[in-house]
This record gives structure tokens, sequence and C-alpha cells, in this order.
């Protein structure tokens, strides 16, 4: 393959379900770049074998999801701060000279979460919202990155709430900026690159406390709720526990729900915000967002955010 062509493509198992291909050649296509973005379909025993072969073949870069966005991270050179700070991968960029060739782990989901947040509210009621507390529903791999996007949009007070105690616990622990990177251990020896980058986390001015009391009064301070569960993703409807937590959130709250649909441009979460008189937006924009800065990163040409919008939305129609 020549170093003009850009092949890119999608690392996961299962993989067929994934709207990135549409995005990704969309913006290919409007930058009349020649190459394509595929889907590879991986089991984790597979994993570095085909990663020796797709930068052998002269892959430009691939990105990742589950449930190989923890463990490939040790079959990288270089991790960018992002990803020491949230603990998963979902960009691989196959950086070459002339001698060396080097394997580069980026994390694009901040940044998507922070553009997709600033467009739904508007710079100026963002930064309002930022003097009261965000709430944040589970913690998984997502929350992590939501977590950091918070902290990179001036967030200084996160609650974290969901259904296991324990677990929240844990994930809040975690995230304080004393903290050990809690991937450091499970991923990588400690004397490598990702450690290193890991021990040199910036302390932030920003708590991260679980929150066990969720009546009216304790969540008059919240000003941004994110949904970090899958809840609804397949047409699924709100919890009981989840909506109870809906029902006593300001009206001045707005809903982030990292979900998006494949077949429609709402969710049961924005669905039920609505019956609720509060404002709320799905996933899609950070879905996108996290595309185009992918695509920046592997191409050097910005991601055409309204192309890769408008292809997003076509796919769901189809
Ligand atoms: P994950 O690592 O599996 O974490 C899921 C979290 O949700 C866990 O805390 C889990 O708690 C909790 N949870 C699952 N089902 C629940 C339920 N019925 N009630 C309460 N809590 C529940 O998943 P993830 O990677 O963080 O992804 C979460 C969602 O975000 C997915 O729908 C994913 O598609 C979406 N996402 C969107 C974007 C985007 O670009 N828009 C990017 C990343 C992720 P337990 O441990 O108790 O199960």
């Amino acid at each position: 393959m020549s170093s003009r062509h850009y092949f890119l493509g999608l690392l996961g198992h299962p993989v067929s379900h994934s709207l990135s291909p549409a995005l990704h050649n969309a913006a290919l296509a409007h930058h009349k770049l020649d190459g394509e973005y595929k889907l590879i379909d991986v089991e984790a025993s597979e994993l570095k074998a085909t990663l020796d072969q797709l930068e052998a073949d002269g892959m430009r870069g691939v990105n990742v999801t589950i449930p190989h966005k923890q463990s490939v991270m040790k079959f990288l050179q270089e991790l960018s701060p992002d990803v020491a700070a949230i603990g998963a991968v979902n960009t691989i960029i196959f950086e070459r000279n002339d001698e060396t060739s080097v394997r580069r782990g980026e994390n694009t989901d901040v940044h998507g979460f922070c553009t997709a947040l600033v467009e739904a509210l508007g710079a100026d009621a963002l930064e309002r919202a930022t003097t009261g507390d965000a709430l944040l529903y589970g913690y998984g791999g997502a929350a992590r990155a939501v977590v950091a996007g918070l902290r990179v949009l001036g967030f200084h007070s996160i609650k974290v709430t969901g259904r296991d105690q324990g677990a929240i616990d844990e994930f809040c622990l975690s995230c304080s900026a004393t903290a050990s990177p809690w991937w450091l251990d499970k991923v990588c020896d400690r004397s490598s690159q990702a450690a290193r980058l890991g021990n040199r986390l910036e302390s932030v001015d920003c708590k991260v406390e679980p929150t066990r009391i969720l009546s009216a009064r304790s969540l008059a301070g919240v000003t941004v709720l994110v949904n970090a569960t899958p809840i609804g993703q397949h047409g699924d409807p709100i919890t009981d526990e989840f909506l109870e937590v809906l029902s006593n959130l300001p009206k001045v709250c707005f809903v982030y729900d990292l979900v998006y649909s494949r077949h429609s441009l709402s969710t049961p979460l924005v669905e039920t915000c609505e019956k609720l008189a509060l404002s709320a937006c799905d996933g899609s924009g950070m879905l996108v967002y996290q595309a185009a800065k992918s695509f920046e990163l592997w191409t050097g040409r910005k991601g055409p955010s309204d192309v890769m919008k408008d292809a997003l939305r076509k796919a769901i129609r189809l």
C-alpha cells in the first residue's frame, strides 16, 4: 500500500453494528482522499497478530472498541495523556518514518464529549453550569472519559450514582487526582511509558464523589446529568430507579445521554426528558466529534463534522 492511501478501520468484537464506516468513508470522500474504512472483527486471542499484520500492510490507523479498549494498550509503544487518565484507547495511529514505526494510542472520547456538550448547551450556559454539580449516572469505561471531559470543561464537583454502591465508591476513589491510575497494574508493567505518563497525571481541583441521597433537595445544585449506562440503547425503557432520579432534577438541569440509536435520532432517555420538561440530547454528537478527531489524527485534515453528521443521519435512515 502506498503511504498516500488512507487505509483505516475499526477493531473490535463484534463490529457489524458500527456506524463508523459511514462517517469515515464520507470524510475520506469529502477530502478526496484515496482509501477506505473497514470493519475488522477480531477476538482477543488474535489481537496482537492482527495489529502486527495491519502495520505490515501499511494501515494508517484504526479505532478500537469493545472488548479491546484496555487490553490493546500493552501492544502500543506510546500512549497520550488522555489515555493515561482514562485507561482506555479508542484510536491507534501507525506512525512510520524511514527506519522506525511506532504505534500510538489515543482516546478521542474526551474531545468528542466536550465538543458535543459545548454545542448542545452553548458556551455561556455551559460556563454557568460549571458553577454547579455534574451528576454522572454509571461508572464504566465511557464514564471515565466523561469525568476527564467534565474536568476539562471546568466542573469542580462531579457526583456519581448508579446501581452498585461498592463499584461507585471504587470508581470515585480511582478518579481522585492523587490516586495511581487504576489501570496501571492491569495492563502494563510499571517501567513502561504508560506507567511514566500515568504517574504524571496533574492534580485537578475537582471532587469526584459518590452520592447516595437522590432527593429533589440533594439534587438542587445539579446543572448537568450525564447518562453513561447503556439504558435505552436497545429501545428498552428507562428503569424506575433512573426515572426517580430524573424526576427529582431541577428543571434547569441539562441531560446528556451518551447512548445513540442505530434506528432513530432520539433515545428513550431523551423522550422521557421531554415529558419531564428537561432539555436533553442523545450521544450522536459525541460519536461524530470523536470520529472527527480520530480522522484528523490519521490524515492531518480536519474531520468534516457536518459531512459526518449528514452521513450518520443517512446511515440511521437506512
Ligand atoms: P460499560 O463499560 O459496560 O459501563 C456501563 C455502565 O452502566 C456500568 O456502570 C454498568 O453498571 C451500568 N449499567 C448497565 N446497565 C445498567 C442498568 N440497567 N441500570 C443501571 N446501571 C447500568 O459501557 P461503556 O463503554 O461505559 O458505555 C456506556 C454507554 O455509553 C453505551 O451505551 C455506549 O454505547 C455509550 N457510549 C457512547 C459513546 C458516544 O460516542 N456517544 C461513546 C462511548 C460509549 P454495572 O457494572 O452495575 O453493570
